[in-house]
């Protein structure tokens, strides 16, 4: 068996069907279901003549390895037909960083949605910019008013639907319609529902990222990033990792292309518990909203039904107002959601957040103390009940500070 596309069926396997079976060669794997986990830099050419014509399946470590081709196999196929090809770098921001130096020149000007990953916004504010290239900030609910921020020179837009705190949902195949009228390249973080939930390709853009780390590793136990490009796109990115030498370590490969294998189940449940969680929260009377694009209630839900076909597990709730003190007795009183940065993985967490101190194209005033939860694969019982004593503690400061 090898990839998803070959097996001589008409019908198209399904996604979930992709993740288990792309990027299997189980004869050059001798007969074991998994890649080995290739250690190496040096590969060796059996004759002179090989060696000056650079043959072989495989030239050098950093150029990739069985590991690293069955995992770029797998995704290559869960993205589908628009997929040409899949870069892996060190982590989420080096896939991000890569790519932006990648499609960009001196001289070139950046559009970039105001609700971006904060280090993908430093990343251009301060090493882009050095290097000459500008980089304007948009409002994410401008649709295809984005027509109006283009420049002669502005050469892509990175986009990412939802953000990871604020949530907004940006009309992605509006924006890229406008962007290809101007040979603009559309640069999707798609982390937050990765390929099973967005087929972002399909939609319009140029190349789409992961931050693996995330959901994809699924266990927060790697550091990784994807690059997934279109034939338009590929040939650049491609170039690109080779030049900066872009590679990851073998068992960070090994353990992405395991974390993908069950992507399916964990992303569902993360989807379930997320949304019960969603709405439970929303009857809460300590908490003002719920950013949760798969609530019906939220401004960005038609976008995200019409485009997506599940949510993960991360969300935010804006509480009504109180002092940071209040909101340290909440987080110093749950015991299931840990505190700490990332997400993706199987434990819930939480951090609180405020994002108002750097977006620049719109004003971020939620009412209230925001915090972001990632809902973890434990029992929604357990996390209510966890919330319920943080809520309590929150409470019993707020009546002592009142
Ligand atoms: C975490 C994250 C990244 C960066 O990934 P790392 O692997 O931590 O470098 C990029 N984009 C989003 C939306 C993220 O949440």
């Amino acid at each position: 068996m090898n990839s998803s596309q070959d097996d001589g069926r008409s019908k198209p396997l399904s996604p979930e069907t992709t993740l288990v079976t792309a990027g299997r060669d189980t004869k050059a794997q001798k007969g074991f279901v998994n890649p080995p986990v290739v250690h190496g830099s040096t590969v060796l050419y059996p004759t002179a003549d090989d060696l000056h014509a650079h043959r072989g399946e495989f030239q050098y470590g950093r150029r990739g390895t069985p590991t690293t081709r069955a995992l770029q196999a797998a995704l290559m196929a869960l993205e589908g037909p628009q997929c040409a090809g899949v870069g892996i770098a060190p982590s989420g921001l080096a896939a991000i960083s890569t790519t932006l130096l990648a499609v960009l020149k001196s001289g070139d000007h950046l559009l970039v949605c105001d609700n971006a990953y904060r280090p993908t916004r430093n990343f251009c504010n301060g090493l882009l910019a050095r290097y000459g290239v500008e980089t304007s900030f948009f409002d994410p609910l401008i649709g295809a008013g984005i027509a109006q921020l283009f420049k002669p020179n502005t050469r892509a837009v990175v986009v990412e639907a939802p953000g990871s705190q604020s949530f907004e949902m940006p009309d992605i195949p509006a924006i890229a319609s406008v962007a290809h009228t101007r040979d603009v390249l559309v640069i999707d973080d798609n982390t937050w529902a990765t390929p099973l939930y967005h087929r972002s390709l399909e939609q319009g853009v140029d190349i789409s990222m992961q931050a693996a780390t995330k959901y994809i590793g699924g266990h927060s136990d790697i550091m990784f990033g994807t690059i997934s490009a279109n034939a338009k796109a590929w040939p650049i990115i491609a170039e690109t990792i080779q030049l900066l030498g872009v590679c990851a370590g073998p068992d960070d490969v090994f353990l992405a292309l395991r974390g993908l294998r069950t992507l399916s189940v964990r992303l569902a449940q993360h989807h379930r518990s997320g949304l019960e969680m969603a709405r439970w929260l929303a009857t809460r009377p300590e908490v003002i909203r719920v950013l949760h694009p798969a609530l019906e209630s939220d401004p960005g839900h038609a976008i995200w039904k019409r485009d997506f076909s599940g949510a993960s597990g991360l969300f935010s709730i804006v509480l009504k107002p109180a002092p940071q003190k209040a909101v340290d007795a909440l987080l110093d009183a749950v015991k299931l959601f840990g505190m700490g940065y990332s997400w993706g993985g199987f434990e819930s967490l939480v951090i609180p957040f405020d994002c108002d101190g750097y977006r620049t194209a719109t004003k971020w005033a939620p009412g209230g103390p925001t915090l972001r939860l990632h809902i973890g694969l434990e029992s929604v019982e357990d996390l209510k009940a966890d919330l319920e004593r943080g809520f309590a503690a929150f409470n019993a400061t707020l009546s002592l500070s009142s």
